[in-house]
C-alpha cells in the first residue's frame, strides 16, 4: 500500500485545484510526454499542448472573475503548472504568458487588460518575455535595449534580447527597455519601461539558438531595429518598468517551483517503477536500501518544498508579501527536483542514457531551472539579505 500525499491548500482554492488536477487529464491525452519529446527531437512545435490548455479553459485560471477570468489566483496557476509537469509536459509558453499577463493585470489599464489578458483565455494572445541581454543577465539594470519617445507620441525600440523562449510562437513580447536618455542613471524606480510589443512589427528579427534541452519550445536572439510602437504599448508608467516587473517576480518564483517539482515527481515515478522490476541479482533493485533511500529522500524533500510552494501561493493570493516563501519555494523546489532527477538517473543505470528511456532527457531542463529565470545564488542573496537582514554583498 502506498500513501497519497495531499498538499495543504488555501481552503478557498481547494475545489479549484482539484478541478485543475482533473482537467489536466485531457491536456495530457492530447499531448503526452512521448509526443512532447518527439517534437523536441524533430525541432518542431507541439501546438496540441497550447490548444488543449485552451480547450480545457485552463488559461482562464489566475485571472480574477471580476475581470472576466475563472479566478483561482496563483494557487490555480501553480496547480496547472505542477500537474502538467508531473505528467512530463511542462508548458513553457503557459508559464511565459501567465507571467506577462500578471504584469498587465497589475499595471496595465482597462483596455490593455481587455486586449492582452482576456485574449489569452481564448488562446489568441501568447506572450514571450524579453528581459535578458548579452551583457545583462542576472544584472538586468545593465540592459541596453532602448525605447525612445517619437514625435508621434509612440516609442522607437532598438537593441537585442537573448535566450528568448518561444519568440517564434508568440504574437507579443513583454519587453523591458531603457527609456532614460544615454548616460542617465537608471534604477528600480527610474529609467525603464515595460512594453507589450507586437512581434509582427517591421524591424524585429529572430535568430534561433541551439539550446540543448528537450522541449518543443525554442530560444532565440531577438533584434529590434527601429521598431515603432504606439504609446499604448507602454504598460504602466514610463520609468517604472523595472519595478513593475519586480512586482510579479513572486508569481514567477512559485510557478517555477511548480515546474521543477512536477518534473521531479515525474522522474521519481519512473525511477520507482523501474526499481520494482529491474532485478539483475534476482530481486528488484528497489529492495536495496542503497537504491531506495535516495528515492525516499527525494520524495521527502520535494514534499517539503511543495508545502512551502502552496503556502507561498496562498500568501500571494491573500495579498500578503510572499517574497520570503516564494524565493524559498523556488530554491527548495528546484534543488529537490534536481536531486530526484539525479536519483532517477542512478536508479536506471546505463539505461538512463538510452534516448528512448527518456530519463537523462529530463536533466538539462531541471539543471537550467537552477539558473533561469533566476539563479539560486540570487535567491539565496534575497533570503540572506531580506529574510535574515544580513548586509548586501
Ligand atoms: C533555456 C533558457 C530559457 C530562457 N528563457 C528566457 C526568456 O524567455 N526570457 C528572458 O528574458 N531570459 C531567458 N533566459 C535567460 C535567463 O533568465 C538567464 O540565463 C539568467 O537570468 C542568468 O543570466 P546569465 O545567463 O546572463 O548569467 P550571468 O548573469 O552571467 O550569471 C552567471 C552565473 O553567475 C552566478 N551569479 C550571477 N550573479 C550572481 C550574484 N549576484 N550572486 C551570486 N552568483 C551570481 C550564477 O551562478 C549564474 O548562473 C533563458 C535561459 C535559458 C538557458
Amino acid at each position: 500500500m502506498t500513501i497519497e500525499l495531499v498538499p495543504t491548500i488555501h481552503p478557498d482554492h481547494r475545489e479549484l485545484v482539484e478541478s485543475v488536477y482533473a482537467a489536466v487529464d485531457g491536456v495530457v491525452a492530447a499531448c503526452p510526454r512521448e509526443l512532447y519529446v518527439q517534437r523536441s527531437r524533430e525541432g518542431t512545435h507541439a501546438p496540441e499542448l497550447w490548444d488543449a490548455l485552451v480547450a480545457a479553459d485552463l488559461l482562464a485560471i489566475g485571472i480574477p472573475e471580476e475581470q472576466g477570468g475563472a479566478g483561482g489566483g496563483l494557487t490555480g496557476t501553480t496547480a496547472v503548472m505542477e500537474s502538467l509537469s508531473r505528467a512530463g509536459i511542462p508548458p513553457l509558453q503557459y508559464s511565459l504568458t501567465t507571467f506577462s499577463r500578471e504584469a498587465i493585470l497589475r499595471h496595465g489599464n482597462e483596455s490593455q487588460v481587455k486586449e492582452h489578458v482576456l485574449a489569452t483565455i481564448s488562446g489568441h494572445r501568447r506572450f514571450c518575455l524579453g528581459v535578458t541581454e548579452p551583457e545583462a543577465g542576472t544584472n538586468s539594470f545593465a540592459a541596453r535595449t532602448t525605447a525612445r519617445r517619437t514625435e508621434s507620441g509612440g516609442y522607437r525600440i532598438n537593441g537585442q534580447k537573448v535566450y528568448i523562449s518561444a519568440a517564434d510562437e508568440s504574437d507579443h513580447i513583454l519587453l523591458l527597455a531603457r527609456t532614460a536618455p544615454p548616460g542617465e542613471k537608471v534604477g528600480r524606480r527610474s529609467g525603464f519601461g515595460l512594453f507589450a510589443v507586437d512581434m509582427s512589427l517591421p524591424g524585429i528579427e529572430l535568430r534561433k539558438l541551439d539550446i540543448q534541452w528537450h522541449a518543443p519550445e525554442y530560444q532565440f536572439e531577438v533584434f529590434f531595429d527601429d521598431v515603432e510602437v504606439p504609446a499604448e504599448a507602454l504598460i504602466g508608467e514610463e520609468g517604472l518598468g523595472f519595478d513593475n516587473i519586480l512586482s510579479c517576480l513572486n508569481q514567477e518564483r512559485v510557478t517555477i517551483a511548480a515546474w521543477a517539482l512536477g518534473l521531479g515527481e515525474y522522474a521519481l515515478a519512473k525511477a520507482v517503477e523501474y526499481a520494482k522490476v529491474r532485478a539483475p541479482f534476482g530481486k528488484p533493485i528497489g529492495a536495496n536500501q542503497g537504491v531506495q533511500h535516495p528515492l525516499a529522500l527525494a520524495k521527502a524533500e520535494m514534499e517539503a518544498a511543495r508545502q512551502v510552494m502552496y503556502s507561498a501561493a496562498a500568501e500571494y493570493d491573500s495579498g500578503r508579501d510572499a517574497g520570503a516563501k516564494a524565493n524559498m519555494a523556488k530554491l527548495l523546489g528546484s534543488r529537490a527536483a534536481l536531486n530526484a532527477v539525479d536519483a532517477a538517473i542512478q536508479t536506471h543505470g546505463g539505461s538512463a542514457f538510452v534516448y528512448e528511456t527518456d530519463v537523462v532527457t529530463l536533466w538539462p531542463m531541471i539543471r537550467v531551472l537552477q539558473i533561469a529565470p533566476i539563479n539560486n545564488e540570487s535567491v539565496l542573496n534575497f533570503i540572506g539579505e531580506r529574510v535574515l537582514g544580513l548586509p548586501r554583498s
